[in-house]
């Protein structure tokens, strides 16, 4: 008689929806912020895949479980074990993992097999397989999902049950006791990512200035927003015209924002303003732009040359803060401007641009990687990836 595996018979679906719904909503703790990816899977479903497709359905074996009732009975047992293991909360429960793993080891008579899994993206899977006592092996032809898998499952292992290595950590009484799983790991990732955070500071802090606020106090800028742009055909105007789809900054209820276009001439300020933008939506619809000073249509061919043969100057047109109020959009002012203009580091990656990128962008000169980064952004890239260095001891030097 050919043996069947749980998955083949029955799975207690309610369960492993609500526990996958669910984890759409959890954050803390939770995989998916290590690293976005696309179609990232649920825990709760790998998981419950994994086990069912391990463990025998009780009809395989009729020595033990002789009538339908026994056999009912059994994978009722073993359900209960699925719908307590899918349960978020329950991911690191010791116990409960041991409980299903003895399942596991039962079903495939001690030898519990390795895991595979060719085009693992986020990774939940191969993940999920290690937690359930598998040696999970994991591969994809996208180098970010290597890297999510590479934190994730190969490299956590090999921390486990180490105390952390940080002299922080290390000047502690017992320090070196009880910590669990990847936890010691945990410790140090934290204490070293603050470590650069404070070291990157130190160096290239002074090209993130705080935005002035219109109360006289300072607040963190999280994003400035730049519009590119190219000069007027039209002689008479060659104004430095901007390209954007839209000056809407927000249309959230009661903080609705818009840049507002204050045109002198063919010179153009920008201010941002509250409530929702009346002048002018945007410049740029599917076939080019609109010349916001003289109204002159502008199709994407001239864009692209002009792209190609002098570049799309950026010009700042918002500065968007974080204040204790929630989110404010400023009005750019020239000396972040200045801050900005910089030169590109030294040693950042360089070359052309492949596969699928090389279809849009290059058509407007952007030719190599570096073209599609500020100079400021490849120094804040170049800053956190290298030039630091540890001593032996696990002291920043
Ligand atoms: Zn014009």
């Amino acid at each position: 008689m050919m043996k069947k595996k749980l998955i083949e018979v029955a799975l207690p679906l309610e369960a492993i929806n609500e526990a996958s719904a669910r984890e759409k909503s959890i954050r803390h703790g939770h995989p998916s912020t290590l690293h976005l990816w696309w179609a990232r899977r649920p825990l709760a479903a790998a998981r419950a895949v994994i086990f069912s497709s391990l463990v025998d359905d009780p009809s395989s074996h009729p020595d033990q479980f002789p009538t339908e009732e026994a056999q009912e009975k059994e994978r009722q047992r073993l359900f209960n074990i699925l719908e307590r293991l899918v349960v978020w909360e329950n991911s690191n429960d010791e116990k409960l993992l041991a409980e299903a793993k003895a399942e596991i080891s039962r079903s495939t008579d001690g030898n519990i097999p390795e895991f595979l899994d060719p085009f693992a993206g986020g990774g939940a899977i191969p993940l999920e397989a290690q937690r359930l006592g598998l040696k999970a092996h994991a591969s994809d032809l996208n180098p970010v999902a290597v890297m999510i898998n590479k934190a994730m499952i190969e490299i956590p292992p090999k921390f486990q049950g180490l105390p952390p290595v940080n002299p922080e950590a290390r000047a502690k009484l017992g320090s070196e006791l009880a910590w669990k799983g990847s936890t010691g790991l945990a410790e140090d990732v934290r204490y070293y990512g603050e470590w650069m955070k404070e070291e990157a500071f130190k160096r290239i802090g002074h090209l993130y200035p705080k935005a002035k606020l219109p109360n006289g106090t300072e607040a963190t800028v999280i994003a400035w927003i730049w519009a590119r742009t190219v000069k007027c055909p039209n002689p008479a105007c060659g104004c430095e015209m901007p390209l954007a789809r839209s000056f809407t900054l927000s249309k959230k209820k009661g903080n609705e924002h818009h840049v507002e276009l204050d045109i002198q001439g063919n010179q153009i300020q920008y201010h941002v303003k509250p409530g929702v933008a009346k002048k002018i939506e945007g410049t740029m619809n599917r076939n080019g732009a609109t010349c916001p000073c003289c109204g002159t249509p502008v199709g994407l061919p001239y864009i692209r040359d002009y792209g190609r043969s002098n570049g799309l100057f950026p010009r700042l047109i918002t500065i968007v803060a974080e204040s204790s109020n929630g989110r404010q959009y400023l009005s750019p002012d020239s000396n972040q401007t200045v801050i900005a203009s910089i030169e590109k580091p030294s040693g950042f990656p360089t070359g052309k641009l492949s596969g699928k990128a090389r279809v849009s962008v290059p058509l407007y000169g952007f030719d190599e990687i570096t073209d599609l980064f500020t100079n400021r952004q490849l120094t804040g890239l170049t800053t956190f990836s290298d030039g630091y260095s540890l001593n032996r001891v696990g002291n920043p030097t």
